[in-house]
């Protein structure tokens, strides 16, 4: 048993609340820690650390705020092993995938090291007679960021990364079933030259998000997690005068065309099917296959490899997928698998009974595939979050299309075809976020931004990219004007008097 309490001004702390939450082995389902829900005192111990350190780092010029991050992604490489083992033990996803956590909120922090460069102003010289104008961003002052349990590593570098590279101050509200990465993080940072009180992590639930959204000294908030939390964060922060983004839930489509190659297209879905045991928020979660033959032919390819998944806990390295998080999860995603089999479903693959001899209390599901869903029925309609992939078949490529146009999500789709000009159709008219042509989970990369759009993302500035530049400071204009009139004598009459 081990205890997480918060990092706050350079350190870890206790708290004060006296509340806790227990932390799980989910390949056993043991308690294996305990983490401090934060109270209002725990916050604002945070916010007057912030409130110190802020301006002097705001001051600090931008080029020694990215050797900070240089450092840093010199340190997250040589710790990963270490890194990805935290994340893994308490998320229970495979080391790999740990990895790969710390790897994409990396490169955010690789691409923070352009700050100089990406922080750079708007001039614009003779404006009007002697009159100059420029644009200035200027950072927020406080930010926060409110994150879920599947990507406890990048989804807080995604945020933090920005924000401090902007001069800000942040504080992190991580999730409370995986909260050991996110205070390592903060450790590294304060390792790698970031003063105290720059990065504050306060660990918590409802009582520690709703201090955030009403405190007056948090200027923008960024959320992710699902979309009813998403709605939640989005419209209280705003109804605060606060800046929000705020991402969501997803049900993300793969259409293969009856010229895609199937084997390419059997292989993208397992990976993003089952990969994480499905819990990313571009998993894909609905394969659209064209016409008869092509959906009878991918079934055919996927159910054997479905079966011989192998499943297990992270410290088997030949594991293909983990447990789910939690036993509420679990049960979650097994009655909505219950659901799909009353309404009508075929239950291809069927994971429900999976168990693993020594974890019987491990909270794995196995791999499932549906065919024959129809968009009426609850699992095609809801975000599952497990290793469940639904096949919906349509007859033409207008009605593949219009299924993801019509689903309430709109974070990720893909398209497997090689066909140019359907691809190209595709990536047009579809409306949807982030699309993947034979790219079967289309995460932008760093430089570029990651949003959804409809009810997978509120806000109008999206993830990393020039976007987070944006979102993490405000813009100044300045309007001089030089000589003030001094060399042809001064004037002191209002303009208009002329
Ligand atoms: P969640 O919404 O349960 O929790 C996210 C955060 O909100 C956590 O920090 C949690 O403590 C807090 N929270 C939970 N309930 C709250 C409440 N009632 N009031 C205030 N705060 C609350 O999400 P999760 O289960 O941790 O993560 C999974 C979800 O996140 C999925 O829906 C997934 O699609 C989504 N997700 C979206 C993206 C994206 O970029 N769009 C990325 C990753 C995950």
């Amino acid at each position: 048993m081990y205890e997480i309490g918060h990092f706050i001004h350079g350190k870890k702390v206790a708290g004060t609340s006296g509340r806790t939450a227990n932390v799980f082995n989910p390949a056993t389902g043991e308690v294996q820690a305990t983490v401090a829900l934060a109270n209002d005192a725990d916050l604002q111990a945070a916010i007057d650390s912030a409130l110190s350190a802020q301006p002097k780092w705001a001051a600090t010029n931008p080029q020694r705020r990215a050797r900070v991050f240089m450092k840093f992604v010199e340190l997250l490489n040589q710790n990963m092993d270490e890194l990805a083992v935290l994340i893994s033990r308490e998320h229970g996803k495979t080391v790999e995938d740990s990895k790969g956590d710390v790897i994409r909120g990396l490169e955010v922090c690789e691409f923070v090291i352009g700050i100089p460069h990406l922080s750079k102003s708007e001039f614009t010289e003779g404006a009007g007679p002697n009159i100059d104008m420029y644009s200035i961003r200027q950072p927020v002052g406080i930010g926060a960021g409110i994150t879920p349990f599947n990507f406890p590593g990048m989804i807080p570098m995604w945020m933090f990364a920005p924000a401090i590279a902007c001069g800000n101050a942040f504080i992190l509200k991580p999730s409370e079933r995986d909260p050991s990465l996110p205070i390592r993080l903060a450790e590294l940072m304060i390792e790698a030259g970031l003063p105290a009180g720059i990065l504050n992590v306060v660990n918590g639930d409802k009582a520690a998000v709703d201090g955030i959204l009403a405190h007056p000294d948090i200027a923008a908030v960024s959320f992710v997690g699902s979309t009813p939390i998403a709605r939640y964060v989005y419209g209280t922060a705003a109804a605060n005068g606060k800046r929000a983004q705020c991402f969501g839930g997803a049900k993300n489509h793969m259409i293969i065309m009856p010229d895609a190659d199937l084997d390419q297209a059997a292989n993208a879905l397992m990976g993003a099917g089952y990969g994480s045991a499905g819990e990313r928020c571009m998993a894909i979660s609905v394969a659209v296959p064209v016409g008869e033959e092509t959906a009878n032919r991918l079934i055919e390819k996927l159910t054997p490899m479905i079966e011989s998944l192998r499943i297990g806990p992270y410290t088997d390295d030949k594991a293909d997928m983990g447990p789910v998080v939690t036993k509420e999860a679990q049960a979650r995603i097994l009655s909505l698998i219950d659901k799909g089999v009353e309404e009508g479903a075929n239950l291809v693959v069927d994971g429900r009974g999976f168990k693993l001899q020594g974890y019987e209390d491990g909270y794995f599901v196995g791999g499932c595939l549906f065919d024959n869903v129809t968009p009426d029925m609850e699992i095609y309609k809801t975000e599952i979050f497990g290793p469940v992939l639904s096949v919906v078949r349509a007859k033409n490529y207008e009605e593949a299309l219009d299924l993801p146009m019509k689903h309430e999500y709109g974070n990720g789709v893909a398209i497997y075809t090689r066909d140019g000009d359907a691809a190209r159709d595709f990536a047009s008219r579809i409306n949807i976020g982030m699309v993947g042509v034979n790219v079967p989970i289309p995460v932008p990369l760093a430089y570029h931004s990651f949003g959804g759009w409809k009810s997978s993302s509120f806000g109008d500035l999206n993830q990393h990219g020039t976007d987070s530049i944006k979102f993490w400071t405000r813009t100044k204009t300045i309007t001089s004007r030089w000589p003030s009139g001094i060399k042809d004598g001064a004037e002191f009459v209002m303009p208009t008097m002329k």
